[in-house]
C-alpha cells in the first residue's frame, strides 16, 4: 500500500467540504482536539445566544421571559430541532435532565408498555449508568423487574424470550466504537414482542441516525458529545409517537402535568412528549445546546458520516505507517462502515502515554484498563489535525516521555 504523506492529508482538507464549518467553533491555539466524543468544543455562538438570556431575557424581562423569551417551550423547541439530526419527525423528542435520568423513564415507560413481561436486557459492556439506572428500577420494583447482561448484542438477541419486556443498547459501543444495525436489531426485538429502547449517545452528531425510519420504540442521547452543547448540557429522549399516548414514565413533576397552572393535587399527564419532562428545566444550558445544534445548520448527515470514515481510517493507517511500537494496538476490527467515530488504541502505560499526548497539545483520553480514545468530530476535525496528532503519538512513543512519573498520576476524571 502505498504510504499516507504530510502533503495528501493536507490536499484532501483543501478540498473537504466541511472545513469551513471549524470556524463555527472557538478552539483553543496549538490544541489538536480528538475527545469532542467525550465534550464537544465551544461553539463560537454559545457565549453570545448565553449572554443574551442572562442580560436581556433573565435580567431585562424577568419572569415575563418564560412565556415571552420562550423559555416555557424550550425543551421542545429543541427537541424538534435535534429530532431533525436523528431522524425523528417533530412532536417525538424533548431536551431535558440528563442521560441517566431519561435512562430510567425510558425503561420505566417500555416495561409499563409490555404488561406481563418482566425482564429488561441489556449488554455487560453498555456504559455503566444505563445498567445502574436499570438496577435501581429494578430495586423499586422489589425484584419484579429484571436486569439480564448480555455478552453482546448477538446474545441479547439469543436471549429474547416471552417475558422480554425491553432490550437497551446503544447505537455505538462508547468504548468498541461498535455500530449496530438499529433497523434489523429493532425488527428482531419486536418479533420476539418486546420493545427497542437505543442510547445514542455515541451516535448522535456523529452519524446519520434514522429512529422513525428502524421503527426505534424509545430513544436517549446525550447533547454535550458530537452535539457541542457544553458541560452537563441537558440530554434528550425519544419516544415514537405510537406510544405516547399509553406511555407513562414515574418521574411525573408539575413540568409532565397536562395543566400546570392548575396547581391541582392530583397528576394527570400532558398530552405527546411533554409528559416526559420532569420539573423546571435548566434554561441556561438549554439555550447553550440551541449553540450546539446550530453548529450542524446546512450540514449533511452524509457529509459528517462520510469524512468522520476517512479520519477514523486514516487516523488507523497512519498509526500503523508511523508508530513503531509493538505494544501499541489499533482496536479496530471488521469494516469502518460496522463503526462509529471513534477510535481505541490499547497500550499497557496508555494512562501516562495519553497524559504525555495532552501536554504535547493532542487531547484524548483514556479507558481503563489500556484504551486510549480517540474521537473525530467532522465539523473541526480535519486530515492535517490527524497527520500532526500520529506525528507527535510517533514522538512521544519514541523518546519515552511519557515514562516521566508525573504523566502516571491518576486525576479523578480520566
Ligand atoms: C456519556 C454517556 C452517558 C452519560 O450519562 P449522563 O447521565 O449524561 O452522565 C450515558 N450513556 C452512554 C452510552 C454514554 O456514552
Amino acid at each position: 500500500m502505498e504510504a499516507v504523506t504530510e502533503a495528501r492529508c493536507i490536499a484532501r482538507d483543501e478540498a473537504d467540504p466541511l472545513a469551513q464549518c471549524r470556524d463555527r467553533f472557538d478552539m483553543p491555539d496549538g490544541v489538536i482536539y480528538l475527545d469532542g466524543n467525550s465534550l464537544g468544543p465551544l461553539p463560537r455562538s454559545s457565549a453570545g445566544l448565553v449572554g443574551e438570556t442572562l442580560g436581556e431575557h433573565w435580567g431585562r424581562g424577568l419572569i415575563r421571559s418564560w412565556n415571552d423569551a420562550g423559555w416555557f417551550d424550550l425543551p421542545l423547541a429543541l427537541g424538534d430541532r435535534l429530532g431533525a439530526l436523528v431522524g425523528a419527525a417533530p412532536g417525538q423528542v424533548a431536551v431535558c435532565d440528563n442521560t441517566s435520568i431519561n435512562t430510567f423513564k425510558a425503561i420505566s415507560a417500555a416495561v409499563g408498555l409490555n404488561p406481563g413481561r418482566n425482564r429488561v436486557i441489556a449488554c455487560r459492556d453498555e456504559f455503566p449508568t444505563d445498567l445502574y439506572m436499570i438496577q435501581g428500577l429494578s430495586g423499586l420494583s422489589g425484584g419484579a423487574i429484571e436486569l439480564v447482561l448480555a455478552e453482546s448484542a448477538d446474545d441479547a438477541m439469543a436471549r429474547l424470550g416471552e417475558d422480554t419486556a425491553v432490550v437497551l443498547l446503544s447505537q455505538v459501543n462508547y468504548r468498541s466504537a461498535a455500530l449496530l444495525d438499529m433497523a434489523a436489531i429493532t425488527r428482531k426485538i419486536h418479533d420476539a414482542g418486546a420493545l427497542a429502547v437505543w442510547d445514542l449517545c455515541h451516535s448522535a452528531g456523529a452519524l446519520a441516525v434514522e429512529l422513525d425510519h428502524c421503527g426505534a420504540d424509545i430513544a436517549v442521547g446525550c447533547t454535550y458529545k458530537y452535539l457541542n452543547g457544553g458541560p452537563g448540557s441537558p440530554a434528550f429522549i425519544y419516544v415514537a409517537e405510537r406510544h405516547q399516548e399509553a406511555a407513562r414514565q414515574p418521574l411525573s413533576g408539575w413540568w409532565s402535568h397536562a395543566k400546570p397552572f392548575d396547581f391541582s393535587p392530583g397528576f394527570t399527564a400532558a398530552a405527546g412528549i411533554r409528559r416526559f419532562l420532569t420539573g423546571t428545566q435548566p434554561i441556561l444550558s438549554l439555550v447553550a445546546v440551541g449553540a450546539g445544534l446550530d453548529t450542524f445548520n446546512g450540514v449533511s448527515m452524509a457529509d459528517v458520516r462520510a469524512k468522520s470514515l476517512a479520519l477514523c481510517e486514516l487516523f488507523a493507517c497512519l498509526v500503523r505507517q508511523e508508530c513503531g511500537s509493538a505494544d501499541l494496538e489499533v482496536r479496530a476490527g471488521g469494516p469502518w462502515e460496522g463503526r462509529g467515530s471513534h477510535v481505541c488504541l490499547s497500550f499497557p502505560r496508555g494512562y501516562a502515554l495519553m497524559q504525555a499526548l495532552i501536554q504535547h497539545g493532542v487531547i484524548g483520553d483514556f479507558r481503563a484498563p489500556d484504551l486510549m480514545r480517540f474521537g473525530f468530530a467532522p465539523l473541526y476535525n480535519g486530515y492535517h489535525d490527524v497527520w500532526r496528532a500520529v506525528q507527535i503519538l510517533s514522538q512521544c512513543l519514541s523518546d519515552g516521555c511519557y515514562l516521566d512519573p508525573r504523566y502516571n498520576r491518576a486525576a479523578p476524571v480520566t
